[in-house]
């Protein structure tokens, strides 16, 4: 799960660590309100939406007057904003950061993610924040410095130092740098955070170490501890069939090819997706429908996937283990004849009771097209889709 930008920052407050003052708003009168409120002369309006690049597509802008914050917020409020992460469509703007100003001598970048190789939380910091970091880690990783963080022990202070003199914090900042990092590593490990990023962590012209920007995803298994976390939840930024999925308890996330894939596992699920790319068309969407999938939830799963407009296809990839064949085949059936599928079905089955599971979509009438292994499921869905 991810959060806004503002809410981000009021849980690293929590952690002691320094954020500009700002407000959320959610109409341009507000915006100027919240500008009157925090007093200053400099202003930053700031898009809210869950993805980066915001400066650069446009969403963050600087004013210097109160009228200048009313009409930034009016241009920022309601635009389509396209950045690297959102995709070409974009996403709306619905709700805005008004925050003070900083002063900025140097723009710096901080990170932390679970690196699965050493089962720690990785720490990444570099010199070269601001709106460039994907840059910096292709061309001179170099100048991306990490350690990984011994969960028993915590970042300890002599790391945290190190690591802010690695990066160009002058002695008299470090003991705020430190208070930063370990803030980071403490919102990080007690909120069950998967990413936790400041891009950019400023100096101040006054030598003051600042957040001036946040980014956390939650890890969605632990997120029944955090219902704080939660409530913070902004559903205007999910993907509604991902949200409607999530519901059946699918393991769902929309692509932007036009094959619908369905299948148990998910490693099983990634290889569907490869095959389809593999004979030349795009999977529509990632589904693993689980181990334990009832017809409801198959019913539930033709659904979803019917309800993207982009499907031309489904392909049922199932391997029989703990799920029998038959019980996906009936699935399968009682879903097509509900939904009334009208775009051609592959379907692959192999394992326990896959002949049962066969007979009952060839009694079915439906018009089936059946694949005996994942090559074969792959040319055909791959066929339909392009018309052959
Ligand atoms: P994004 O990463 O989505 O582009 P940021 O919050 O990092 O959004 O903002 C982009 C840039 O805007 C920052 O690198 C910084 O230069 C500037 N900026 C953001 N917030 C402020 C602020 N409160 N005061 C001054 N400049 C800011
Ligand atoms: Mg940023």
């Amino acid at each position: 799960m991810k959060i806004h930008e503002y809410q981000g920052k009021e849980l690293f407050r929590k952690f002691g660590m320094v954020t500009p003052r700002g407000f959320p708003c959610f109409s341009v009168d507000e915006a100027v309100e919240a500008a009157k409120k925090l007093g200053g002369s400099v202003w930053v309006v700031k898009a809210q939406i869950h993805a980066g690049g915001r400066g650069k597509g446009g969403g963050v802008k600087v004013a210097k007057s109160l009228d200048e914050v009313r009409e930034k917020a009016k241009q920022i409020l309601g635009m389509q904003l396209v950045t690297h992460q959102t995709g070409p469509g974009g996403q709306k703007v619905r709700r805005l950061l008004v925050e003070e100003g900083a002063d900025i001598n140097k723009e710096l970048y901080i990170g932390m993610v679970v690196d699965r190789v050493t089962q720690r939380v990785a720490l990444m910091a570099s010199s070269e924040g601001g709106m460039d970091i994907e840059e910096v880690a292709a061309k001179t990783p170099e100048k991306i410095h990490k350690i990984f963080i011994d969960p028993g022990k915590g970042l300890l202070d002599k790391d945290a130092s190190e690591i802010a003199g690695e990066i160009g914090i002058p002695d008299k900042s470090k003991p705020e740098a430190v208070k930063m990092l370990q803030g980071l590593y403490k919102c990080f490990d007690d909120t069950d955070a998967s990413l936790a990023e400041i891009n950019p962590l400023i100096l101040t012209g006054d030598g003051k170490v600042v957040a001036l920007d946040s980014k956390l995803n939650f890890d969605d298994n632990a997120l029944f501890r955090h219902p704080d976390i939660v409530a913070m939840r902004d559903l205007d930024e999910e993907d509604p069939l991902e949200i409607e999925a999530s519901k059946y308890d699918l393991s769902y996330i929309s692509l932007d090819g036009n094959i619908g894939c369905l299948v148990n596992g998910a490693g099983l699920a990634m290889a569907t997706m490869d095959t389809i790319k593999l004979y030349g068309a795009e999977p529509a969407n990632f589904l693993d429908v689980g181990g334990g999938a009832t017809a409801e939830k198959v019913t539930a799963a033709f659904k979803i996937m019917l309800s993207n407009p982009k499907v031309k296809c489904i392909l049922v990839n199932i391997f029989g283990g703990i799920m029998k064949c038959d019980t996906i085949a009936a699935g399968v059936v009682a879903a097509a004849k509900e939904t009334r599928l009208s775009v051609p079905l592959v379907v692959r089955m192999k394992g326990t009771n896959e002949d049962l599971g066969k007979k009952i979509l060839k009694d079915s009438g439906l018009p089936i097209i059946s694949a005996d292994n994942m090559g074969e499921a792959g040319q055909k869905a791959v066929a339909a889709v392009k018309g052959k």
